[in-house]
């Protein structure tokens, strides 16, 4: 079969080495006899599985011992409710607001408290991350969004939210670059699309935030639960959490996230550069506010941007079409797309250019 070049933005690509791995073992996991999909979680294979994960995420990204390492259900989807149902009650937050996954955020948090709105980039739809904010002195936390997978803006720096605690939504840019996690009180990502397949969601919660989370939840919904029984309360998404582990074995041999943040520069710079010296094609987000993740450009035309995606497709380059709410184009280049994939995407892009004029 020809190479196919994969740039859809979640489920998204894995590295070739961790899918042979999965595959070379998926019939007999750890000389068990058995996949790794029928043991037992309480078995003394899945445990060393689950904590290999957790120890793998604190080693590459540094999490402190203060905080809990979660693998939950229900997607980055769920923590927009559960983090405002745990936390807020009936209290207020601030939410910035860059996109449509913000805007997901603060549609649930109005259900359970007051949200301010500390700044927004709705001025110019969404095409930058905000400069300057108003934040609320006695807001329960500041709630963010690290990566606009659809709008295709990140924030390239963090803001100082003083005593408040600062969480973020970082689905589609974690582990793609080195961050400080103690700025943090909580860190969440759906895990499709740079640490594993969907099914399991990781939340990076400090110990006081899990502490002054509400009595009152139903069990599955609360943070108390899942830090105390360490996300084994109930059957967790086994098979996702062992890729987890294996894509931080990947990320482990690369280099680390010093490394995997080089390269990730590198692939950014060349495919901008390529839009930027191109007439046909337009980048969307703000220069200083572009992500690294997701690229997100446009042609003159929406008539060329679906015939862009068509031979793209045909061409090998797979999933280029933008998000069905934006429209355009947008090339999510994730950890595991190599720098050759990306300059060979810059190859197909020239010769369109050329042919389409
Ligand atoms: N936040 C961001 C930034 C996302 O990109 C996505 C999914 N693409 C979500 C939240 C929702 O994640 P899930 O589908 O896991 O609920």
């Amino acid at each position: 079969m020809a190479k196919k070049y994969n740039f859809y933005a979640g489920p998204a690509i894995l590295p070739q080495a961790v899918m042979k791995k999965a595959q070379d073992e998926l019939l007999n996991f750890n000389t068990s006899g058995l996949s790794i999909m029928e043991i037992s979680h309480r078995s003394k294979d899945f445990e060393a599985v689950i904590t290999g994960a957790e120890a793998k995420i604190r080693a590459l990204l540094g999490v402190p011992e203060n905080y809990h390492v979660l693998f939950l259900q229900g997607g980055a989807s769920l923590q927009f409710g559960m983090i405002p149902m745990n936390l807020l009650k009936g209290r207020q937050a601030d939410y910035i607001h860059t996109g449509e996954w913000a805007k997901k955020a603060i549609k649930e948090a109005k259900l359970f408290g007051k949200v301010n709105i500390a700044a927004s980039s709705e001025d110019k739809n969404f095409n930058y991350i905000p400069k300057a904010f108003d934040f609320t002195a006695d807001a329960v936390y500041v709630h963010l969004t690290s990566n606009e997978t659809i709008g295709g803006i990140q924030w390239p720096s963090f803001p100082d939210t003083g005593k408040v605690p600062l969480l973020a939504d970082m689905s589609s840019d974690i582990f793609s670059r080195r961050i400080d996690v103690s700025k943090f009180a909580l860190i969440y990502a759906g895990a499709q699309k740079n640490i594993g397949p969907a099914g399991v969601t990781l939340v990076i919660i400090r110990n006081d935030l899990v502490e002054a989370s509400a009595d009152n939840l139903a069990t599955m919904l609360s943070y108390k639960t899942h830090a105390k029984e360490k996300s084994l309360y109930n059957t967790p998404p086994c098979f996702a959490i062992y890729i987890i582990k294996l894509v931080m074995d990947w990320i482990e041999a690369q280099g680390g996230l010093a490394a995997v943040e080089a390269v990730n520069d590198e692939k950014a710079r060349l495919l901008y550069e390529a839009i930027d010296s191109s007439t046909l094609y337009k980048g969307t987000a703000e220069v200083n506010s572009r992500s690294k993740m997701n690229v997100t450009f446009r042609l003159p035309s929406a008539e060329l941007d679906e015939k862009f995606v068509a031979e793209a497709k045909q061409a090998g380059f797979i999933g280029l079409k933008g998000h069905r709410s934006v429209g355009g184009c947008r090339a999510s280049i994730y950890n595991a797309m190599d720098l050759d994939g990306v300059k060979e995407l810059i190859k197909f892009m020239e010769k369109f250019a050329t042919a389409n004029q």
